[in-house]
């Protein structure tokens, strides 16, 4: 079945809610109930819509009348059962902060089922839609402050060209939560073709539970890494195709200066996506060891130990598949190619922040260097970028230099850099760069000040920002105070895992 349309404008919100406007496939429903709980989610009084995604909404098919109407408001708040979907919470566990943490799960977010659309499976999920049996002490809820900042990040990692769960909405009630304040509460619709993590994988090899390690494994090989298959060792190249995926996706957050802020094994998906959105920050002055989780207080999970710590839940993933994989050599060789995937990654997307449109011997020393001088001058991370994607060797470059206290050094540099952009097209560097150095990130203070307004319900700043930030790279002239460096009070801006 494919979505219903509504052809008469006019239609009432009963018939609307007569039709069945979305067809689900709800594949991870039937591997069992091992692997999750049955349950509904548990309504939250009077909700109201603080933004809607409709660039989302389009590509999902979703019917556009259906989206605006109650029923909407209520299925995608938990209210109300949509017709064909198996709401779950499913169970996984994880390596926090370095140490095993044993059961964990869904403890707030329900998995309605999978629409099957054209282009795919797409699973859809509610965070924040009430207690599940894995739920431990938490309230099964979400505040609005992290639900605005999640369906604001994952869009715009997803318009950066970075693998992300996404989100449809973000609802919210009057409805009260104790967090370090009284706060509100809020669901965040999200998507993603699987919403599985290392933690799934965990959870069955340490409990031993071998016949359901090895459906979990069939299941994401057939559905998402079909390739592995048709491997000598299905569970060794299933290893492999993670590690590479992951080892691209910390290339994209290093390149963009995208902190995660809790990269528990719990927190990472298996498809390689960007997943659970909390205490994460885009780099504002560049600080390779920036900790951007104020409950991180070893920087465990700083902006420069991202990659390793990648390599450690890879280890971690890999511990949890040896049952299947049998020899621990071919489950280390599996891990290797991260170590060559992540670095080249990462020049790659270094070489296109610079705008060398070709490869020299000596780029790698030019990415290093570069990275050396922002960080011993501080330099705001986005506005560089941006900024250098105007560079002209022949002409003077105030516009750069000005971010620089110690010239000598930028002088230094940009000579050096000059002499390498010889050997590079004009034209087509400064279009290399202009689609690879944003000039829109979700920093903290942006995102704060639309959260700010959020609680007074006004939403527009909410909505105004996920305009911008669906196309970072394009220049928004009213906005350009959104790519402004941060003002002072953005310093004392404390996000911990509080959300
Ligand atoms: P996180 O640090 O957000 O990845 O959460 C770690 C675990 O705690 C996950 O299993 C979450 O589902 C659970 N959790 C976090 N906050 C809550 C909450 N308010 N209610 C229930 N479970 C929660
Ligand atoms: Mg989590």
């Amino acid at each position: 079945m494919t979505f219903a349309i509504h052809a008469t404008p006019d239609l009432r919100e009963a018939e609307v809610s007569a039709e069945a406007p979305l067809a689900w496939r709800n594949r991870f429903a039937r591997l069992g109930t091992a692997f999750y709980t049955r349950l509904q989610p548990q309504p939250l009084p009077d909700p109201f819509w603080v933004s809607r995604n409709q660039a989302l909404a389009r590509e999902m098919g979703l019917d556009a009348q259906w989206f605006e109407s109650s029923m909407a408001l209520e299925a995608l708040t938990g209210n109300r059962t949509l017709p064909g979907s198996d709401p779950l919470a499913s169970v996984y566990s994880g390596h926090q902060f370095g140490q095993w943490a044993g059961q964990l799960g869904d403890g707030r977010a329900i998995l309605l089922g999978e629409l099957d659309l054209p282009a795919g499976g797409l699973e859809i999920q509610l965070k924040g839609a009430g207690r599940t049996p894995y739920s431990r002490m938490g309230d099964g809820r979400a505040v609005l402050r992290s639900s605005i900042r999640e369906y604001l990040c994952s869009e715009a990692m997803h318009a950066l060209g970075i693998p992300t769960t996404r989100a449809l909405c973000v609802t919210g009630s009057d409805a009260k939560v104790r967090r370090e304040e009284i706060e509100t509460t809020a669901v965040v619709t999200r998507t993603a073709p699987s919403f599985i993590r290392f933690g799934h994988f965990e959870h069955f090899s340490y409990n031993d539970q071998h016949d359901e390690l090895k459906t979990l494994a069939d299941y994401v090989i057939d559905n998402f890494y079909p390739a592995c298959r048709d491997a000598n060792q299905p569970y060794a190249a299933l290893l492999q195709a993670v590690s590479e995926r992951t080892a691209h996706l910390m290339a994209a957050w290093q390149a963009v200066g995208f902190c995660h802020g809790v990269m528990n094994t719990d927190n990472m998906s298996i498809l390689g996506l960007t997943i659970d959105y909390g205490p994460f920050q885009f780099l504002d002055a560049f600080d390779p060891g920036h900790i951007c989780n104020h409950s991180d207080t070893e920087g465990r999970y700083a902006y420069n130990k991202q990659p390793n710590i990648a390599y450690w839940n890879l280890f971690c993933l890999g511990q949890a598949l040896l049952p299947l994989i049998g020899e621990q050599e071919q489950a280390l060789a599996a891990l290797e190619s991260y170590k060559t995937v992540f670095p080249a990654a990462l020049e790659a997307r270094m070489r296109a922040k610079l705008g060398l449109t070709d490869v020299q011997p000596d780029d790698k020393a030019l990415v290093e260097s570069t990275f050396k001088l922002l960080a011993s001058n501080k330099v705001d991370y986005t506005i560089f970028w941006r900024r250098l994607s105007g560079f002209t060797p022949q002409r003077g470059h105030e516009a750069v230099r000005d971010l620089f206290f110690d010239r000598e050094s930028f002088n230094a540099w940009a000579l050096h850099y000059s002499e390498r952009l010889a050997q590079v097209d004009t034209g087509l560097r400064a279009d290399l760069m202009l689609k690879s150095n944003p000039k829109y990130v979700l920093r903290n203070h942006v995102g704060e000040q639309a959260i700010r307004a959020a609680k007074l319900n006004d939403f527009a700043g909410v909505n105004t920002l996920l305009a911008v930030l669906q196309s970072p790279f394009e220049e928004h002239p009213a906005h350009n105070d959104l790519a402004g460096f941060p003002p002072d009070w953005a310093a004392s801006i404390e996000i911990s895992c509080s959300s």
